[in-house]
Protein backbone atom coordinates (compact mmCIF):
# COMPACT_ATOMS: atom_id res chain seq x y z
CA UNK A 1 0.00 0.00 0.00
CA UNK A 2 1.91 2.93 1.05
CA UNK A 3 5.19 3.13 0.84
CA UNK A 4 6.28 4.77 4.00
CA UNK A 5 10.02 5.42 4.56
CA UNK A 6 11.75 3.08 7.36
CA UNK A 7 11.64 4.45 10.64
CA UNK A 8 14.38 6.37 11.60
CA UNK A 9 16.56 5.03 14.74
CA UNK A 10 16.47 7.17 17.61
CA UNK A 11 18.71 9.75 17.39
CA UNK A 12 20.87 8.95 20.82
CA UNK A 13 23.92 10.95 20.73
CA UNK A 14 27.00 8.99 19.84
CA UNK A 15 28.79 9.11 22.73
CA UNK A 16 32.07 9.47 20.22
CA UNK A 17 34.22 12.27 20.24
CA UNK A 18 34.61 13.93 16.99
CA UNK A 19 37.92 12.45 15.48
CA UNK A 20 40.78 14.18 15.42
CA UNK A 21 42.21 15.77 12.14
CA UNK A 22 45.17 14.16 11.02
CA UNK A 23 48.20 12.90 12.17
CA UNK A 24 49.97 16.34 12.16
CA UNK A 25 47.69 17.31 14.63
CA UNK A 26 48.56 14.85 17.19
CA UNK A 27 52.61 15.57 16.74
CA UNK A 28 52.02 19.23 17.27
CA UNK A 29 54.54 20.08 20.42
CA UNK A 30 53.52 21.82 23.56
CA UNK A 31 55.52 24.74 23.35
CA UNK A 32 58.26 25.60 21.22
CA UNK A 33 60.25 27.56 23.43
CA UNK A 34 62.70 26.43 26.32
CA UNK A 35 62.71 28.84 29.39
CA UNK A 36 65.38 29.23 32.20
CA UNK A 37 66.48 31.78 34.37
CA UNK A 38 69.63 33.08 35.48
CA UNK A 39 69.14 33.87 38.79
CA UNK A 40 72.72 35.68 39.58
CA UNK A 41 71.33 37.96 37.02
CA UNK A 42 67.52 38.69 38.46
CA UNK A 43 66.89 41.54 40.47
CA UNK A 44 63.27 40.66 41.17
CA UNK A 45 61.97 43.16 38.73
CA UNK A 46 59.19 40.54 38.43
CA UNK A 47 58.03 41.78 34.70
CA UNK A 48 58.48 37.78 33.62
CA UNK A 49 56.12 36.89 36.38
CA UNK A 50 53.41 40.15 35.38
CA UNK A 51 53.67 38.97 31.57
CA UNK A 52 53.67 35.00 32.17
CA UNK A 53 52.62 34.42 35.47
CA UNK A 54 51.85 30.11 34.80
CA UNK A 55 55.61 30.18 33.82
CA UNK A 56 57.33 32.30 35.80
CA UNK A 57 57.10 32.70 39.55
CA UNK A 58 59.36 34.66 42.44
CA UNK A 59 60.63 32.34 45.26
CA UNK A 60 60.97 33.06 48.72
CA UNK A 61 64.67 34.72 47.61
CA UNK A 62 62.07 37.07 45.42
CA UNK A 63 64.04 35.46 42.36
CA UNK A 64 62.44 33.92 39.71
CA UNK A 65 61.93 30.70 38.46
CA UNK A 66 60.28 28.82 36.00
CA UNK A 67 57.59 26.91 37.28
CA UNK A 68 55.93 25.54 34.12
CA UNK A 69 56.99 25.40 30.59
CA UNK A 70 53.37 25.06 29.14
CA UNK A 71 51.35 27.45 31.85
CA UNK A 72 51.60 30.37 28.90
CA UNK A 73 52.03 30.47 25.16
CA UNK A 74 55.19 30.13 23.59
CA UNK A 75 54.88 34.38 22.62
CA UNK A 76 53.99 35.27 25.95
CA UNK A 77 57.37 33.22 27.23
CA UNK A 78 59.43 34.90 24.82
CA UNK A 79 57.72 38.42 25.79
CA UNK A 80 58.42 37.61 29.21
CA UNK A 81 62.16 36.87 28.44
CA UNK A 82 61.91 40.04 26.45
CA UNK A 83 60.39 42.17 28.85
CA UNK A 84 63.60 41.50 31.90
CA UNK A 85 65.64 44.19 31.99
CA UNK A 86 68.76 42.02 32.45
CA UNK A 87 68.51 39.55 30.17
CA UNK A 88 68.34 37.00 32.83
CA UNK A 89 65.90 34.79 31.03
CA UNK A 90 66.88 32.40 28.36
CA UNK A 91 64.54 30.91 25.37
CA UNK A 92 65.86 28.43 23.71
CA UNK A 93 64.33 27.13 20.61
CA UNK A 94 63.48 23.18 21.11
CA UNK A 95 63.56 22.20 17.24
CA UNK A 96 66.76 24.03 16.63
CA UNK A 97 68.49 24.29 20.36
CA UNK A 98 69.54 27.57 19.51
CA UNK A 99 69.20 30.25 21.59
CA UNK A 100 65.92 32.74 20.62
CA UNK A 101 66.45 35.37 23.16
CA UNK A 102 68.58 37.31 24.06
CA UNK A 103 70.41 37.56 20.93
CA UNK A 104 73.99 35.78 20.42
S1 LIG B 1 62.03 40.03 34.71
FE1 LIG B 1 64.16 39.36 34.90
S2 LIG B 1 64.93 40.45 36.66
FE2 LIG B 1 62.69 40.57 36.74
S3 LIG B 1 62.07 38.85 38.03
FE3 LIG B 1 62.01 38.15 35.91
S4 LIG B 1 64.05 37.26 35.60
FE4 LIG B 1 64.19 38.52 37.39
Amino acid sequence: MTSSQAPKPPQSAPQQPPQTLTGAVTEKKIGKYTVTVERSKCISAASCVAIAPKVFELDEENLARVISQDGNDDEMKLLAAQSCPTAAIIVTDNETGEQVWPPV
